[in-house]
């Protein structure tokens, strides 16, 4: 009972696994600046992830900002974005002087309303920039047929959406760039880190610069660029990690299928429906908590907490909320938005999480 139960719990290699992965650094004591290991994990990444082109970032909010930037919009164009998700899609975008405009999200999956989006377009849109918020996977062929029709880049937020297949492709192959997160608490994790994901080959020089300072030569600097690079501890994390990653989605689909089984039928609780088409990697279970269940999502969250079960209001507030972005926006409506952010509770997930602790959080519900 004192033990905490928190919503996610970092995925772990063997100690020894590590350990043995990292030693040969103390040998060639290349840590960083896309060394052998950086070059390892984009090779397989890219098989695993079934992209064309892959670029490895220090983490997932450094991939969004840099290929927004390696876009080089004018400064001031207009990004439809949904605020309900995590505040890295909307900083990224308000980092590199964009007008964010909002777009309200279906209530069926928390995607982007994409029969919203032209009544936002203007001439001054650049771009879409839709999350597949918790892996539910966004109306791929509706966005691209709007972005199609006006000229519009399409930058997808995929950071809950690592090894997720749609229509037999991986998720990340849509769109002009999808943007991955490699963060300790995501589904596949090195420590910090993200990548992008694109089609275009002039997308990997631009990139290239982009994270490393726009060096190309001891003596040439070709762009003004920043410094984004993942190190070598990060890549053989992910090399360790990726060897463990079918386990890791299979342990946490039994578990995503017992939550629910048990709470699909429950009086008050919604549950996100799943898209056609999609297989999944089970990152988050987040529930709705409605009018009609015996208390409100926040009474709910607070039992949960008494009993030491820390679930999170993922996403609430919405970004648009956010006291720095208060006046900041373009929008013509938020109402599902903002009553998911009301509703919503995602509930503790992980490979580890063991039947009885499970058992414990659907009593509490149930
Ligand atoms: C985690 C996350 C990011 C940022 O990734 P970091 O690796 O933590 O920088 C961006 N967008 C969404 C939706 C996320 O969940």
């Amino acid at each position: 009972m004192d033990e905490k139960i928190f919503v996610t719990r970092s995925s772990m290699p063997a100690y020894e696994e590590y350990i043995d992965a990292i030693k040969p650094l103390w040998e060639s004591c290349r840590l960083t600046n896309m060394g052998q290991y950086h070059q390892e994990l984009e090779r397989q990444l890219k098989v695993y992830l079934d992209v064309p082109e892959i670029s490895l970032m220090v983490n997932g909010h450094m991939a969004l900002e840099m290929i927004i930037q390696a876009f080089g919009f004018p400064e001031g164009s207009e990004v439809i974005t949904t605020p309900f998700t995590f505040v890295s899609t909307t900083h990224a975008i308000a980092r590199n002087r964009l007008q964010l405009v909002f777009c309200d999200v279906k209530s069926s999956d928390g995607t982007i309303d994409e029969a919203k989006i032209e009544d936002l377009i203007t001439e001054k849109t650049v771009a879409i920039l839709p999350v597949h918020v918790y892996g539910n996977v966004c109306n791929i062929e509706e966005i691209q047929r709007i972005a199609d029709k006006y000229g519009l880049k399409v930058i997808y937020d995929a950071a809950h959406a690592f090894g997720v297949k749609y229509k037999g492709k991986g998720i990340g192959s849509y769109g002009d760039a999808s943007v991955f997160s490699f963060h300790a608490t995501k589904v596949f994790h090195t420590i910090e880190g993200g990548a992008v994901t694109f089609s275009d080959k002039n997308l990997y020089d631009k990139l290239y610069n982009l994270k490393n300072f726009g060096i190309r030569g001891e003596e040439q600097v070709v762009s003004v660029g920043a410094n984004a690079k993942m190190n070598e501890l990060q890549a053989i994390m992910g090399l360790c990690n990726l060897k463990h990653i079918e386990q890791a989605i299979a342990a946490r689909k039994e578990r995503w299928i017992y939550y629910k089984e048990h709470l699909q039928n429950k009086k008050g609780i919604c549950l996100f429906e799943e898209n056609d088409g999609v297989s999944r990697n089970y990152a988050y279970f987040p529930i709705l908590v409605e009018e009609s269940y015996s208390m409100s999502r926040n009474d709910l969250y607070d039992l949960l907490r008494e009993n030491h079960i820390f679930a999170r209001k993922y996403f609430y507030p919405i970004t648009a909320d956010m006291e720095c972005y208060i006046g900041q926006y373009i929008e013509k409506g938020l109402t599902t938005a903002r009553k998911l952010s009301e509703q919503v509770l995602t509930i503790p997930l992980y490979e580890e999480l063991k039947w009885e602790q499970m058992n414990r959080i659907l009593e509490l519900v149930c």
